[in-house]
């Protein structure tokens, strides 16, 4: 294996993360299995009135923007879990800093650094802006 350049995570750290990450991987899909249930229910009770099946449309919409963050969500996810594995997780993909571990701790899916990704926001670099895990220090 080769040695890496910068600083990475103990092995240590590196256990608690990946086991971080599989509980979040594990959260997700039990969430969206219960999502899924409720609005396969509510479509079957809007038998006949129109408004009760525009409300269970209205409903599957939000559940559809539910699974593609959910989908993206479990991408990141698996690609920091490859990260661990590869030896690479925790570097910023942009200045390839260490990223500070109470954010990775926050967000065990994190990127970049937090320098790197408020400037990476402000240039509007990011198509995942909606990050409701970035803390707003
Ligand atoms: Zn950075």
């Amino acid at each position: 294996m080769p040695t890496p350049k910068k600083k990475m995570l103990t092995a240590a750290q590196l256990e608690k993360m990946k086991a971080a990450l599989i509980e979040r991987r594990h959260e997700i899909q039990r969430l969206s299995l219960e999502n899924l249930g409720d609005v396969e229910e509510s479509i079957d009770e809007a038998s006949g009135d129109s408004a009760d099946r525009a409300a269970a449309a209205l409903d599957r919409d939000i559940l559809v923007d539910a699974a593609a963050r959910e989908a993206k969500e479990l991408h990141a996810i698996d690609e920091a879990l490859a990260k661990i594995d590869a030896g690479t997780y925790g570097g910023c993909e942009e200045c390839g800093n260490l990223i500070a571990m109470p954010r990775l701790q926050y967000i065990p899916n994190a990127k970049y650094c937090i320098t790197c990704q408020e400037r990476l926001e402000e240039l509007g670099l990011l198509d995942d802006v909606r990050d409701e895990a970035t803390p707003n220090e």
